[in-house]
């Protein structure tokens, strides 16, 4: 007895809305996504010494993390802190209080 064509059509259907759905669901899992934050994200640093340096944000965690929560400086392995480029003049400036970047660039004095 020959299948009617609506019920083989129906069948592909119902193929491709699982698999594109299991598709979605591991493209958008909140691992991936995080680790794909880390992996492009790059962050920038200055150690006591002036040294500046950047790196993707998965490598300063786990240099961070292999180093009791400090990155460290890659020339003097001294301890630094995370800085940020200013858009306007590109110098690197600290941020002020816990992550929070100040209003003005101290350097160039534009809005940040
Ligand atoms: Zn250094
Ligand atoms: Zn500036």
């Amino acid at each position: 007895m020959p299948i009617p064509t609506g019920v083989k059509v129906g069948v592909l259907m119902a193929c491709v809305l699982v698999t594109g759905y299991f598709t979605y669901k591991n493209m958008a899992g909140p691992v991936n996504e995080n680790e794909e934050i880390l992996n492009n994200r790059i962050e920038y640093f200055r150690c006591g010494k002036n040294h500046e340096f950047n790196m993707p944000a998965k490598d300063s965690r786990r240099i961070a993390s292999d180093n009791g929560g400090v990155v460290v400086c890659p020339e003097c392995n001294g301890s630094s802190s995370e800085v940020f480029p200013c858009s306007n003049c590109k110098k690197m400036v600290d941020f002020v209080g816990h992550g929070m970047i100040p209003d003005k660039c101290p350097y160039c004095k534009q809005k940040m």
